[in-house]
């Protein structure tokens, strides 16, 4: 399988190039040449497969030509088992009504998403830097879970130094602690006086200094990374399997941020799995929605919610969209992200909102909206939502309900159990591995919002 840029003009790559890469040399994303299709037959027989299983079939065309068979297998088995998900499912399926569903995403090792992708991008780094006998440089930013699961998927890996941004003071402790309390010699957390899109810029500003990304060999973690994306397709097929598909269509409603989930559920589609329609949930944060309902992707003014994982207002991962509504053409992208760059806002064509338009619905969802949904929910299922969960459950009330509705829970209601509290009286457990988070030793730098800091810092990492 060969990568292209989304801006046209970085060297092709195959799926070793762009796991090791991140983000592309012109400052693009790489996505496939085109995405592989599944037959609806190899899709009928994942029914019943373990989910490691059903991984390989999904991933093995994405990955074709950098890794062999038998590796991929390893690195599937290694990861999507017991040891790492404490759910023999790995992604279990809760039925919530006649025909909605929440899909548990979150008994990985951190406890969110996240762990899906990134447990998996670990094992990758570790088998591509075997091989190159290199060493990597993983710089990252996180609103929260991102950071937790990559330094999980990263501590005491060989050939890999992880350091993740996060805004000071704008992380729930949970969060935090699940970073801060990682002490290795390969981790470093850095929380920046900012917001978490001013981490992502300082992350976006490093890649882009070409001198520097070479002097440290960087990578990154974020979903600008494809593997990610591509690992998070997995769930989809699962899913949707599990309860008829392809015979079957379902549609699903996806908490979003940086639009890397539903991205991957675009994929999934692409590659022939009956989805009728995917939503957009947003909080307040709502860039994505607006641009549905407008057509206009417009920069707001970030908002702290109780949902802070979605506390986005520049989805990185939907350039990779609109290269695809722009039916491929890297010129087009090229010029959207200029206009983004000088004006802060970019106006799609018709032709580009009517495709939108078609895959997706989108929903925005205020705090107190979503703390009823979790007091709904609690008291009529006894059913504990993280509060991004709530907010997906919400926009899920927009899709048609003759087809199975699929919620995506992108976090265990413990990550965010302050927020659980105020809206359902609750306070959920912390998982037993995790039992003694408060109790452990946490260790962090502070750093001014300045990108010559933070070069310093990991240069002093790469060169002692
Ligand atoms: C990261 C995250 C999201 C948003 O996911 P994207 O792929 O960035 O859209 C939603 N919920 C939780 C709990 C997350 O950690």
């Amino acid at each position: 399988m060969k990568y292209i840029s989304t801006r046209g003009k970085a060297a092709v790559l195959d799926f070793e190039g762009v796991t090791l890469t991140g983000l592309a040399r012109d400052g693009g994303l790489y996505v496939p040449e085109s995405f592989p299709t599944l037959t609806a037959e190899k899709i009928r027989a994942m029914a019943g497969q373990p989910y490691a299983d059903i991984a390989f079939t999904v991933i093995k065309p994405f990955v074709a030509g950098s890794v062999d068979d038998a590796s991929l297998k390893a690195m599937l088995d290694a990861t999507y088992c017991g040891d790492v998900f404490r759910r023999s499912a790995v992604a279990p399926l809760v039925q919530l009504g006649p025909n909605d569903w929440v899909l548990e995403l979150f008994h990985g090792p951190t406890l969110a998403f996240k762990d899906f992708a990134l447990q998996l991008l670990g094992r990758f780094f570790d088998h591509f830097t075997a091989k190159r006998q290199q060493k990597l440089t993983i710089l990252g930013a996180t609103s929260g879970d991102t950071g937790s699961a990559a330094i999980e998927a990263c501590r005491g890996r060989k050939n890999v130094t992880i350091y993740m941004l996060h805004p000071k003071g704008r992380v729930s402790e949970v969060q935090r602690r699940q970073m801060t309390t990682v002490i290795e010699p390969n981790v470093v957390n850095v929380a920046v006086d900012g917001t978490f899109d001013d981490c992502q810029a300082l992350v976006k500003a490093c890649f882009n200094d070409l001198m520097f990304r070479d002097e440290v060999n960087l990578t990154a973690v974020n979903s600008i990374n494809w593997a990610r994306v591509m690992a998070q397709v997995v769930y989809y097929f699962s899913s949707a399997v599990a309860l008829g598909a392809p015979d079957r269509a379902v549609s699903y409603s996806v908490p979003t941020g940086n639009f890397g989930d539903i991205y991957a559920g675009y994929i999934a589609k692409s590659m022939g799995l009956p989805i009728e329609k995917l939503v957009i949930a947003t909080n307040s944060n709502d860039i994505l929605a607006r641009t549905l309902q407008t057509g206009r992707y417009e920069r707001g003014d970030v908002h702290a919610t109780i949902s802070p994982s979605m506390d986005i207002q520049v989805s990185s991962n939907f350039e990779r969209m609109m290269f695809d509504l722009a039916s491929r053409d890297s010129h087009k992208v090229n010029d959207y992200m200029d206009e983004f760059a000088q004006k802060d806002s970019i106006t799609l064509g018709d032709a580009e909102i009517s495709k939108a338009r078609d895959l997706f619905l989108a929903e925005q969802v205020d705090d107190a909206t979503t703390k009823r949904v979790m007091a709904a929910l609690a008291a009529s299922n006894g059913y504990i939502a993280d509060p991004h969960t709530a907010v997906g459950l919400k926009a899920a009330e927009h899709l048609n309900a003759q087809v199975p509705r699929i919620t995506l829970s992108t976090a265990h209601p413990v990550k965010f159990g302050a927020a659980v509290k105020e809206a359902t009286g609750v306070t959920p457990d912390l998982p037993s591995h995790m039992a003694d988070l408060y109790q452990r030793e946490e260790q962090c730098r502070v750093l001014a919002n300045d990108i010559t800091a933070l070069q310093a810092l990991v240069r002093t990492g790469v060169n002692s």
